[in-house]
């Protein structure tokens, strides 16, 4: 049983990872046609299919994404799902973190590897064994989301680097490089050269900026790092002069006497 069940889970994962390229919606019928089976005896297989998956997902440290990918009949997050078992209060947050998380091809490798770790266990008994290994499941499932928003400009919020620690590794900040540029910076955005507003304890007040974004590959390091006046941070994300703006910025750093 469950070893069909894995080699169903591969399936799926590569048709939700083809489905969410073309942003294209997925049910439980559509899945199962998908896998020459029958919708309407089948749902409920692919459903047990795609708990496996969020096993393999919860596993990874990664947001459950055949929760909030695959939906039911009706189109909606199956009502079912993730009803028993889990601490009061924890489900909506769960959901709300998965859909507001924009899955990367490296989240949907880390969830394939998960699953080989989980290999021969049922979707139950893979929960189990992830109960087990990840005492702070329920914590790390139910963690603020990864607003979108931030996603994108992966670096506003810098002041609370704390809730950037559930989006993975990959944009795990280091606070000593945050607090080494704003140290150097002393106050002045270092592209407009203005001091900051100031803040209630008397210190100026600026945001630090990834030049090249940790989402595109950027490093966390003080040579990816400025220090900037909020409008500037601004516009470096959505200014229309924002590409020009980011050459200048590497150049402002390379000429920094500081390093
Ligand atoms: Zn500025
Ligand atoms: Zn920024």
């Amino acid at each position: 049983m469950s070893l069909v069940q894995h080699k169903e889970a591969q399936r799926v994962l590569q048709i939700i990872r083809d489905a969410h390229k073309e942003h294209g919606n997925l049910n439980y019928g559509s899945v199962a046609r998908k896998l020459g089976r029958d919708p309407k005896t089948n749902s409920r297989t692919v459903a047990q299919v795609c708990d496996l998956l969020d096993a393999a997902a919860a596993y990874a440290g990664v947001p459950l994404l055949a929760l909030v990918k695959v939906k039911n009949a009706s189109d909606i997050i199956n009502p079912m799902a993730w009803k028993k078992n889990v601490p009061a209060g924890i489900r909506n947050k769960i959901i709300e973190r998965s859909v507001n998380h924009s899955f990367t091809e490296s989240d949907f490798d880390a969830i394939e590897n998960s699953l080989v770790s989980l290999e021969g266990l049922g979707n139950r008994r893979a929960w189990e064994r992830v109960k087990k290994l990840r005492p702070d499941l329920w914590e790390q499932l139910s963690a603020p989301p990864f607003n979108p928003r931030q996603d994108a400009i992966d670096d506003f919020g810098s002041d609370e680097p704390d809730q950037h620690e559930y989006s993975g590794a990959k944009y795990a900040r280091d606070p000593k490089v945050r607090d080494e540029v704003l140290a150097d910076a002393n106050g002045r955005c270092e592209y407009c050269k203005e001091i900051g507003f100031l803040r209630p304890n008397g210190t100026a007040y600026l945001e630090t900026h990834h030049i090249i974004a940790l989402a595109s590959d950027g490093v966390d390091r003080v040579s990816n790092v400025i220090a900037v006046c909020p409008s500037h941070h601004r516009e470096a994300h959505f200014g229309a002069r924002r590409t020009q703006l980011e050459r200048e910025l590497i150049l402002l750093v390379k000429e920094r006497d500081w390093v």
